[in-house]
């Protein structure tokens, strides 16, 4: 990705970019050095490089796996309104608003083993007959025979359980 730095003394303070064809251009005040925007950039082609990851990934193929889970550790019992991948800034995998049905699983997800994939997926659909993690939802978790080896997983990863809503 091509990276332009325009300074302008207008500018105070603050950093802006903005896409422009295929070029990324990063408006900065004119007394910042290049050593100074240089983490400014980096954290912005991180965000900007994560976003198009997460427009690749197929939502579609998500709900499939979710179905497929769903036949599998709940006899198919589970109905949702949508599950989607989404960018999250925090390190949480995934979320579920049980009364809306909605399942929200992180891009970050995308990038790991299917078994932890699927383990999380599991977790939210979980959350459909059980919103907090009690005992019954832990009883339908653990049907998953390799739900320790992937909490074991996230939890290497840095990642923690979804907020709770
Ligand atoms: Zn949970």
């Amino acid at each position: 990705m091509d990276i332009q730095i325009i300074r302008s003394r207008r500018r105070r303070k603050t950093i802006q970019a903005r896409k422009r064809n295929h070029c990324i251009e990063i408006l900065a005040p004119a007394h910042m050095t290049d050593a100074q925007l240089q983490p400014h950039i980096d954290s912005l082609v991180k965000r900007i490089e994560r976003h198009k990851k997460a427009s690749t990934l197929s939502h579609d193929d998500l709900h499939k796996r979710a179905q497929y889970l769903n036949r599998q550790y709940f006899n198919g019992s589970l109905q949702w309104q949508s599950i989607q991948w989404v960018t999250t800034q925090n390190r949480s995998y995934g979320s579920c608003t049980s009364t809306r049905g909605t399942i929200r699983i992180s891009d970050q997800l995308a990038d790991m083993p299917t078994f932890v994939q699927d383990y999380v997926i599991i977790h939210e659909l979980a959350h459909l007959l059980e919103p907090n993690h009690g005992p019954r939802f832990k009883a339908l978790v653990s049907q998953y025979n390799l739900a320790e080896r992937a909490r074991g997983f996230l939890m290497g990863a840095g990642f923690g359980p979804e907020e709770e809503e």
